[in-house]
């Protein structure tokens, strides 16, 4: 996967890409990533890339110049979709994080201060991303989480190409408790189903977790998938204890 990002503070991004697993699926090849400099789009004298809002108010906005120039020199003859990142736009999750990953490549752009000049959204109609219903200084921290989620569905990137699948919410339920050494800590030891060898009973005894703490911490995700009776009749019971 190819993924460019547009941003005023490309330094940001230094520490986070060149670590761990980013690290590793660059070095191979899985994954591009190519940070532009906003300001090298912006022709005049300054290199002006913000300016004071119409009708007053607090703070600068982005204009729109420099970065309908930058989305257009990037994008050349290519079409792939830009994503806008903005506290207004859908909400990010799992579902978008699979649906996004579909694409060879993608354009992040960052915006900062107070945000962009509407007539961006309107020439480019990108897809706008939030990452949450809070307000962050800028577009880096967010178009980063975006990577990293994207990265983790990229085939092979993840040592294990089935964690991505067995992770809290690829089955639209949070995954249950997990155990590795020691057998023992605490006073507590790791469940005997677990050290079975048994994968059939393994497999049972964990989608039952992942229900169990689906419906204690985010009932809501469980009527938005589909269950069988089996599972069904382990909620109901579960229904008629206390929550742990
Ligand atoms: N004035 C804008 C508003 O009220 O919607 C907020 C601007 S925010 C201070 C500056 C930039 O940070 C935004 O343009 C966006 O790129 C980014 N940003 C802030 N919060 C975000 C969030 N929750 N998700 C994605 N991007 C966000």
């Amino acid at each position: 996967m190819y993924v460019d990002v547009l941003t005023l503070f490309p330094g940001m991004f230094l520490g986070p890409l060149q670590e761990s697993i980013l690290k590793r699926a660059q070095e191979r090849g899985q994954l591009t990533i190519v940070i532009h400099q906003l300001r090298d789009y912006a022709l005049d004298r300054h290199q002006l890339t913000d300016d004071l809002p119409y009708g007053g108010g607090e703070g600068m906005l982005l204009k729109p110049e420099p970065i309908l120039r930058a989305v257009e020199t990037i994008r050349g003859a290519a079409e792939f979709p830009v994503v806008l990142l903005s506290p207004q736009g859908r909400l990010f999750n799992q579902a978008v994080t699979q649906e996004l990953a579909q694409n060879a490549r993608l354009l992040l752009v960052c915006g900062h201060y107070e945000g962009f000049d509407e007539r961006v959204r309107i020439a480019l109609q990108p897809d706008e991303i939030s990452i949450g219903d809070y307000v962050l200084t800028g577009g880096e921290l967010p178009a980063m989480v975006i990577i990293d989620a994207l990265a983790r569905w990229i085939p092979g990137v993840l040592g294990d190409g089935e964690s991505a699948q067995q992770d809290s919410f690829a089955s639209g339920l949070l995954e249950g408790p997990q155990y590795t050494r020691p057998l023992t800590y605490g006073g507590i030891e790791v469940p005997a189903v677990l050290r079975s060898g048994n994968h059939a009973a393994i497999s049972h005894w964990r989608r039952q977790e992942a229900l169990r703490r689906t419906r204690v911490r985010r009932p809501e995700l469980l009527s938005k998938i589909e269950l069988s009776a089996e599972e069904r009749a382990f909620l109901t019971q579960l229904d008629n204890l206390p929550a742990d």
